[in-house]
């Protein structure tokens, strides 16, 4: 399959990486030109659990510099950047072209749907981990799984055909029918422990060495499911729960995306995570107060520290 990833970060270089080593015809889409380079040049060197290697024979470029139409576009920048990103590839979507957005947190879809017409979108979750330890270089530890369906709910033979090719790569990836609770039990696992961490610079793990950590994180977990209820999805509370407690117990020292974003001056994914929420919450009548105090807090260190988007 002709594979695209925009946005080729940590998660774009691990996804694009895994797909070229099973075979697939992958281009990476970036702006960040040491990284490109680097790739050109040496290939991406890709760390799992599994191997340390050099995956060679891709291309990788700036999206101006794009002209094959791919067959899927797997989009893999913030979600603050989707938009400004997917504007400039419009010439290379083509009709065929499916494009697969795993980003966390919601409004994934209708940003894309402004670029793609609704049946050729596809959404999902990853629980897949990744870092960007510098140019050309990425890595991924432990497990994970990708779960995907077509935006508009159809079931059709291309979201099989993506499964695959994901799975064939090791990526542990299926269609699944009901992957909005798994979208929304992400959401209220990243609205609690991203924005607590970004707020207090406690890595992970530390959330869990005062009770009034696992209360917090509780109060803003309930907080989420009881809106995603309102929208007709069964997101568990028992399954946050229960993927929080692994993270405190094995993501020793790991600095969420949205804390190491805050220590370097950037802008952070709160407004597609906790800002969605507060929106969606608002809509139905519910009350989010602890979800929408992070959303505050982390919006007023964004204020103070940030220096570009
Ligand atoms: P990242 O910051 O490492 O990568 C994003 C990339 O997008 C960067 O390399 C950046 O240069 C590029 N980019 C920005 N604007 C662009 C443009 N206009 N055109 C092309 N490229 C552009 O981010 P990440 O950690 O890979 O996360 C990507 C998405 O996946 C986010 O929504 C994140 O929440 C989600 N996610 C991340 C993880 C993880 O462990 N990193 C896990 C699950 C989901």
């Amino acid at each position: 399959m002709n594979i695209t990833i925009l946005g080729a970060g940590a998660m774009g270089s691990f996804f694009g990486g895994m797909l070229a080593e099973s075979g697939q015809d992958v281009t990476l889409l970036d702006i960040n030109d040491a990284h490109l380079e680097a790739i050109r040049t040496g290939g991406l060197h890709l760390v799992t659990d599994r191997a340390d290697r050099k995956i060679l024979g891709f291309s990788a470029c700036r999206p101006e510099q794009a002209t094959v139409q791919p067959e899927l576009l797997i989009v893999f920048t913030k979600t603050l950047h989707t938009a400004a990103a997917l504007a400039g590839i419009m010439p290379i979507i083509g009709t065929k072209t499916f494009v697969l957005t795993v980003q966390n947190g919601l409004g994934n879809v209708e940003t894309v749907s402004r670029f793609v017409a609704p049946e050729r979108v596809l959404i999902g979750m990853t629980n897949w981990p990744a870092d960007l330890l510098g140019p050309g270089q990425v890595s991924s530890h432990g497990q994970g799984e990708v779960r995907i369906m077509s935006a508009d709910g159809v079931e059709r033979p291309e979201t099989a055909r993506v499964a695959e090719a994901l799975f064939a790569a090791g990526l542990q990836c299926r269609v699944d029918p009901a992957v909005w609770n798994a979208i929304w039990e992400k959401v209220a696992f990243n609205a609690a422990l991203n924005s607590m961490c970004a707020v207090t610079g406690c890595t992970v793990d530390q959330l869990g060495s005062v009770p009034e950590g696992m209360s917090l994180i509780k109060a803003v977990i309930s907080e989420v499911t009881t809106v995603a209820h309102a929208n007709g999805v069964d997101a568990r509370f028992e399954h946050c729960e229960q993927s929080v407690r692994k993270a405190i117990a094995n993501h020793i020292g790991h600095k969420p995306s949205m804390l190491q974003d805050v220590l370097s001056g950037r802008r952070t994914e709160v407004g597609a995570i906790n800002g969605a929420v507060v929106t969606q919450a608002g809509l139905t009548g519910i009350a989010v107060p602890n979800t929408e105090m992070l959303l505050g807090l982390v919006r007023l260190i964004e204020a103070r520290t940030s220096v570009a988007a």
